[in-house]
């Protein structure tokens, strides 16, 4: 499957390193497959309604041509053409998106969908008060269960969507979060949601304190947190996965080579037929380590960022 990775929305935290939401765009022999959402129209154009005062913290730009519609419409895309999107977790920032694909369908684990449309505790009726409207949507719980992925227990390979697409549950920032495991054909993709935020995480480098503390603030269940960072910096370790983080990271975080030495380094041919778009369009931000300026659009890069 080929995979795209998109910046669907840009944060600027204080005393941090710019944040990205880190969205897959997968082509399958199914249609398009998102991972995690991002910002959404709506949200850009009603930022307290949306997001609420969580924004006066992370900061986001809310810029529109951030959002996946807008990057799929300069790829090319059919907005139409994404059949399901998978989640992470139902933070605002993950999920603003959906809403922007009403023929996609929305899988989730089924503690997350408890949590944020039944919010048992203060702390949940915070987190998900302003995510109603995603009940309104087509969700798809799944409860990951009796099958294992790579040493995490409780995996689920979401075959109604395509093969190479594995739910991993990995509770601890949400009730019911998850990491979305995609097979790229050389390569396996973790996409870790928030499970980390920074790659010092994983790596052993320097998580800065302001991170490090709006990740414990926010965390479900922190024991679970810690056990979560544990076992992802043993994979990391492994130089098994590609792991990337939904947003924290500016940057991918992988021991893996880039490209094992008998593929060809051609990328395999499109499985959707995209028209050109204007030139230099069509392209999501390859986490940039630039950090964008408030209030201005993306910059527009002109490889587009798959493999
Ligand atoms: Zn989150």
């Amino acid at each position: 499957m080929k995979v795209h990775h998109l910046n669907c929305g840009t944060m600027h935290p204080p005393r941090a390193p710019h944040c990205v939401c880190h969205v897959l765009l997968v082509e399958t022999e199914n249609g398009l497959v998102l991972v995690d959402s991002g910002f959404g129209i709506d949200d850009c154009a009603d930022p307290p309604g949306r997001v609420g005062p969580v924004r006066f913290i992370t900061r986001p730009v809310f810029v529109p041509t951030e959002t996946a519609a807008h990057q799929l419409d300069r790829l090319g895309f059919r907005r139409k053409d994404v059949r399901h999107i998978v989640v992470t977790h139902f933070d605002t920032d993950h999920i603003g998106g959906i809403a922007d694909f009403p023929h996609a369908r929305i899988h989730v684990t089924a503690a997350e969908a408890f949590a944020a449309f039944n919010s048992p505790t203060l702390q949940e009726k915070v987190r998900y008060g302003r995510q109603e409207w995603a009940s309104q949507l087509n969700i798809v719980e799944h409860s990951p269960n009796g099958e294992s992925w790579r040493g995490f227990a409780a995996a689920k390979q979401l075959d109604e969507i395509a093969p190479g697409i594995v739910l991993v549950s990995l509770p601890g920032h949400t009730r019911g979060h998850a990491c979305v495991a995609v097979d790229a054909g050389h390569r396996w993709i973790l996409h870790c949601g928030d499970a980390f935020y920074h790659y010092g995480s994983l790596d052993g480098t320097h998580v800065p304190r302001s991170l490090w503390a709006m990740e414990t603030a926010v965390a479900f269940d922190r024991k679970k947190m810690r056990d979560n960072h544990s076992r992802l910096a043993e994979l990391y370790r492994s130089a098994e996965e590609d792991c990337s983080s939904s947003r924290h990271t500016t940057r991918r975080c992988s021991n893996a080579p880039r490209r094992p030495p008998s593929l060809p380094a051609r990328a395999p041919a499109p499985l959707f037929r995209r028209s050109p778009g204007p030139r230099g369009s069509g392209a999501p931000h390859r986490h940039s380590r630039t950090a964008l300026p408030r209030g201005r659009p993306a910059p527009r890069h002109r490889r587009p960022a798959h493999w």
